[in-house]
């Protein structure tokens, strides 16, 4: 049974399946909605407990006070509600990049980056505390899988660096720690608070899922009525070297993988982005390239070349400069659109692929240090 928010072209019953006692960030609108329906209480309410918990950035139901006592009393007893606690703040003094730890209701701890540009902020939240893919370049697989986050743990990540910045989120990007199709229903209930207009509003076109392939979640991404962006970290159009550096897809051939984002751009009208992390001697050969371009061929794309940024103990090197330019080339001539992606926030370790599952926090004075 699919598990979503609200309708979907081919769902029956939605919204995620939060137990029926469970904290308010294991919900999203519409299993809100159902929580309430099984107490009589009126759907509007879900409105009114989501303006304060997402807009308002309440940190208690005393404070909802357009709910009725009673009402309140039972959300505070069956219902908590808890904001994650900012544990450490990195701001980078190249780029304003700022990098969060939090501190979830149950002392799991997540990460979460706010990039400032210009008038737009583009937060990176984390939808997993840790990840069980274990890609070979990257950070937050290394410390292994904790748990998934909630709907609401996602959009509240949102909501706070918003609300350090003092500024409206533009867009949010689910490219921080986890997997976001490996927790598909809590990912989709979490983009669906931060497009609803009674949360957070963005639009669905600036709310991004990037996944390491998970073919059976693009095609149900594919099939949702909102117009969320979709962006696959390929890193390779080898199959050997793919499986390589991103061995939990092993069983998803890349033909397949290919088939289902020609139909993700075919139904959807949407250009899917690719992102290529380039790294010397592993995935920036002419064979690799050659590849590259023949898998985009007559696909609607964006290649986003991102030279690879150093993760703690893996010896990746990104390539001799000038090499991602030959790329950017090589496809845009074979009628591709590519681009490279700037890292932001390296002097924070806040670049793709360095948020790790950290339980150990730095001491004040690192802290002090960076700000
Ligand atoms: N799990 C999802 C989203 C989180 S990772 C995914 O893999 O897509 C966010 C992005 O950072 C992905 O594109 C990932 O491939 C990339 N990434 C991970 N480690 C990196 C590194 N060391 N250098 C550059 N990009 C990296
Ligand atoms: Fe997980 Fe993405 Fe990192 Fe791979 S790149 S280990 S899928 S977070």
């Amino acid at each position: 049974m699919r598990s979503t928010g609200r309708p979907s072209k081919t769902s029956g019953e939605t919204g995620t399946h939060a137990p029926p006692d469970a904290p308010l960030a294991a919900f999203d609108r519409a299993a809100l909605e159902r929580w309430l329906a099984a107490e009589g209480v009126p759907s509007y309410r879900g409105g009114q407990i989501l303006r304060w918990a997402y807009q308002r950035g309440a940190s208690s139901y005393e404070q909802m006070t357009d709910l009725p006592i009673a009402l309140r009393e039972t959300l505070a007893s069956r219902m908590p509600l808890h904001l994650p606690v900012l544990e450490e703040r990195l701001v980078s003094a190249l780029d304003g990049t700022r990098r969060y730890l939090w501190r979830l209701a149950d002392g799991v701890t997540v990460e979460s980056v706010g990039l400032p540009a210009n008038d737009r902020l583009t937060v990176c939240f984390s939808t997993q505390a840790g990840c069980a893919m274990g890609c070979a370049f990257c950070a937050t697989g290394e410390g292994g899988f904790v748990r998934d986050l909630g709907p609401g743990e996602m959009a509240q990540q949102v909501m706070l660096v918003g609300a350090d910045f003092g500024q409206r989120v533009t867009n949010a990007v689910a490219m921080g720690q986890g997997e976001p199709l490996a927790c598909y229903e809590a990912t989709l209930g979490g983009l669906r608070l931060m497009n609803d207009a009674d949360a957070l509003g963005i639009g669905a076109r600036h709310l991004t899922v990037s996944t390491c392939g998970i073919i059976a979640g693009i095609e149900r991404l594919t099939d949702e009525p909102e117009q969320f962006t979709l962006a696959v970290s390929l890193h390779s159009a080898r199959q050997a070297t793919r499986d390589a550096l991103v061995p939990a897809m092993r069983n998803q051939p890349l033909p397949r993988l290919r088939d289902a984002l020609v139909r993700y751009a075919d139904s959807t009208g949407r250009r899917p982005s690719l992102e290529y992390a380039l790294i010397a001697g592993v995935n920036d050969a002419a064979d690799e390239l050659s590849a590259l371009v023949e898998f985009c061929r007559g696909l609607l794309c964006h290649v986003n070349l991102i030279p690879v940024n150093p993760s703690e103990g893996t010896a990746f090197e990104s390539p001799a400069s000038g090499r991602a330019e030959e790329f950017v080339a090589a496809l845009e001539h074979s009628g591709t659109e590519a681009s490279i992606r700037k890292a932001r926030g390296v002097d924070i370790d806040a670049a793709c692929g360095q948020l790790t599952q950290r339980h150990a926090l730095r001491t004040e004075s690192d802290v002090d240090r960076l700000v």
